[in-house]
């Protein structure tokens, strides 16, 4: 058997997966992957081809010749690093669109495999422990209340310069919360075996430290 170590870190939007994520992974020396960015990829693509959610079968044909990869913290969508263009909330509404669509999990959940398979990682997303490695060695489920979600995303913005509202990004992180609990596949839920880290009152040192003693 493979000596390959997969920890999976799920849950909702803006709960700071990525940024725990990434932490961990780098204190193990291990290779992080953030599958939101790859939904967000091929919600990307689909927008740029005018490609409609309702059109599966065109769903189908669009990602045949789409190539999806994530490399060393990058996006690359056919080749290209589209990292730069995903981050936005439009993207992250197309991103819960297009996600609850069959054709679109199904190839996203073999490119995920298919690099889980070749070396170890620490994987962010809604359903790797449920799903994509229901047999990881480490799973976590990372929450914090919807409110704290959207302070933490607001500061962030503001920080960054932007003229954002709370009450609008909380909003979004509501409705993508319910597209995402409620959709019919691999909808995001805790694994039965999944450890469950409310950082609502954690800083993201303690979070990391929590899960690196769970692991060793
Ligand atoms: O994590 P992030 O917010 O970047 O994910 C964008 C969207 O991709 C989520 O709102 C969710 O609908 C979808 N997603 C998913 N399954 C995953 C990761 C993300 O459905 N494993």
């Amino acid at each position: 058997m493979d000596n390959i170590v997969r920890i999976a870190i799920d849950g909702p939007s803006g709960a700071g997966k990525s940024t725990i994520a990434k932490a961990v992974a780098q204190k193990l020396g291990m290779e992080y992957v953030d599958t939101g960015a790859m939904y967000r990829a091929v919600g990307y693509k689909m927008k740029e081809k005018n490609v409609s959610s309702e059109d599966l079968e065109e769903v189908g044909k669009v990602l045949e010749s789409t190539e999806i990869d994530f490399n060393d913290g990058i996006i690359y969508l056919d080749g290209k690093d589209v990292s730069g263009r995903i981050r936005t909330p439009e993207m992250s509404q197309i991103a819960s669109v297009y996600s609850a669509l069959p054709p679109v999990r199904e190839k996203l959940l073999s490119v995920q495999r298919d690099i889980g398979h070749r070396k170890s990682v620490v994987m962010d997303g809604r359903d790797i422990g449920t799903n994509v490695f229901k047999d990881a060695q480490h799973k976590f489920f990372l929450t914090a209340t919807a409110e704290e979600r959207a302070n933490r995303r607001f500061l962030e913005l503001k920080a960054k310069g932007e003229d954002v509202e709370y009450k609008s990004i909380l909003e979004d992180i509501e409705a993508r919360d319910y597209k995402d609990i409620n959709r019919k596949l691999n909808p995001l839920r805790k694994a039965e075996d999944a450890i469950e880290v409310d950082s609502t009152n954690m800083t993201i040192e303690e979070v990391v430290k929590f899960i690196l003693d769970r692991i060793k």
